[in-house]
């Protein structure tokens, strides 16, 4: 049901794969949890709560659950959002483009003091005693949409980037970038707005250690050197409105 990704006895990663049921996409959530101070990252929707909920129950007391993150506005990320601030006493960190937004998922009332925006340049967030560094992603795809990396462990958390959907069975975990490629391409060449974002993503992401990419869907990319391979992929990746001609772009013929 869960799995940690790292521990070292103060400073734990846990990733929950298997809570929607259902007819949901298949989505990630993740725990980070410092010197007693927890935050949640993507919790998702409805089909997530209450068994997130109870699952993290198990490293915190929830009700004193710090952050909940959100990287972009879709709703297998946020949608749970109001019960988190009805549950708990956290604060939803949420990009500022999509903050206006947030209100649509609440009553009036439950936010004051709840909510921290993210400006488009990013953010860090003190937890425990250590700070998550909150990178901007834009336009991967959301036009407003961060990843977050934690210096600790070395994990990018990464959203949708590098979002995989192999068949039940395949390995925990990705070791070699071809094994995993025809159950992420075609995501990647709709979902990714173009070329051009995805090398400055790339390229910020380069300057960092990361050992483990965890995206919001499918498998992890463990060890550096399929890291770096799906680095090398991405940034040579043509996508989005890189593929797009007039031919997309016609009126539907008439029903016959
Ligand atoms: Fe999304």
């Amino acid at each position: 049901m869960s799995q940690e990704l790292y521990n070292d006895g103060s400073h734990i990663c846990t990733v929950f794969r298997d809570l929607v049921t259902g007819e949901g996409i298949q989505a990630n959530q993740f725990l980070i949890f410092d010197h007693e101070h927890a935050a949640l990252i993507d919790p998702g929707g409805e089909l997530t709560y209450s068994r997130l909920f109870v699952a993290i129950s198990n490293y915190v007391n929830v009700q004193r659950l710090k952050y909940v993150l959100v990287s972009h506005q879709d709703p297998d990320v946020v949608s749970s959002v109001n019960k988190w601030l009805v549950g708990t006493d956290s604060k939803i960190v949420v990009p500022a483009l999509w903050a206006r937004f947030i209100p649509h998922l609440t009553r009036s009332g439950n936010l004051a003091d709840r909510v921290i925006t993210i400006p488009d340049s990013g953010i860090n967030v003190p937890l425990g005693h250590f700070q998550l560094q909150v990178l901007p992603a834009h336009f991967l795809h959301a036009e407003g949409n961060f990843s977050f990396y934690d210096p600790v462990s070395r994990i990018l958390f990464s959203g949708d980037i590098g979002a995989n959907f192999p068949p039940a069975g395949f390995d925990d975990s990705i070791k070699k970038l071809n094994d995993i490629l025809p159950y992420m391409e075609g995501f990647h060449h709709r979902y990714m707005s173009s070329n051009r974002v995805c090398r400055f993503w790339v390229n910020m992401i380069r300057t960092l250690e990361v050992d483990l990419i965890v995206p919001q869907h499918g498998r992890a990319f463990v060890g550096k050197q399929v890291v770096s391979d799906f680095l090398r992929w991405l940034e040579r990746l043509e996508c989005g409105i890189d593929l797009i001609t007039q031919s997309s772009y016609r009126v539907p013929s008439a029903n016959a």
